[in-house]
């Protein structure tokens, strides 16, 4: 039994990237793609946000000289090459899934709305929602507090290749220690970069509980879906 019955998975683009330095590398895409089928087998309703920062990021583009506003839609559109990606790795293992777009590009995705969302994800079909917000100046960790809080899921689940939150940088620091709970204050007094803060505020405000774990490890998900505390819990 699935201890949560719907999620907001959020995937960074960078993961996707493997062992790459650029791009989508296959084989993590396809681990990812079976993690989440095993968790869709357990009767989980799954929106899922992907990033983009393994083809392009609008505030790295911008310290090369491109308009920022510019290379935030190029970020967007990178989430959208994964957003799809993503989508063709689930249905070769034989699942449905329905891209949703925060920016008009139909036939590539259907315009978002929290209806299609939530009557795509009650009929078992994965529901990943591309381009972010559709705004410059945000990012997808945003995106995806946006849609958890839309679709009422009972918790955004933030996979990454770090197990949890660190009392420091546990890849710089070998002295920092892992929570298995923390406050969304406590984020911000330690001044920990879990997400950005208006993502985390977001978050706060509106009581959405946030589980970071690693993602990296194959049966991760399905271990945090059946009540494994094998990440960190961010909570009021
Ligand atoms: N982006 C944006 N608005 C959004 C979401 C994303 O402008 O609502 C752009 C932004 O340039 C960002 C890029 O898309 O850098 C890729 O997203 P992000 O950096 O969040 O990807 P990740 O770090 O998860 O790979």
């Amino acid at each position: 039994m699935a201890i949560y019955k719907r999620i907001l998975l959020k995937i960074s683009g960078e993961s996707l990237m493997g062992e790459k330095q650029y791009g989508i590398d296959e084989t993590r895409l396809g681990e990812y793609a079976a993690q989440i089928k095993e968790i869709a087998d357990m009767g989980v309703q799954i929106g899922i946000v992907i990033g983009g920062g393994n083809i392009f990021r609008g505030l790295s583009g911008a310290s090369k000289g491109f308009d920022r506003v510019k290379g935030d839609q190029m970020g967007m559109l990178a989430t959208v090459i994964n957003s799809l990606a993503l989508s063709s790795a689930l249905e070769s293992l034989g699942m449905k899934t329905r891209v949703l777009t925060a920016i008009r590009m139909e036939p590539i995705g259907e315009f978002y709305s929290k209806a299609k969302a939530i009557e795509s994800m009650e009929r078992g079909e994965v529901a990943i929602f591309s381009a972010g917000t559709g705004n410059p100046f945000f990012t997808t960790d945003t995106g995806s507090s946006l849609r958890a809080i839309e679709i009422e899921a009972d918790v955004m689940l933030k996979g990454t290749r770090v197990d949890g939150i660190y009392t420091a940088d546990p890849e710089k620091d070998p002295t920092a220690t892992k929570f298995d709970e923390i406050t969304y204050d406590e984020i911000y007094i330690r001044g920990l970069k879990v997400m950005d803060l208006t993502a985390t505020t977001m978050c706060k405000e509106n009581k959405m509980p946030i589980y970071v774990f690693d993602m990296d490890t194959v049966g991760n998900l399905k271990k945090v879906m059946s009540g494994e505390k094998i990440g960190t819990l961010v909570k009021l």
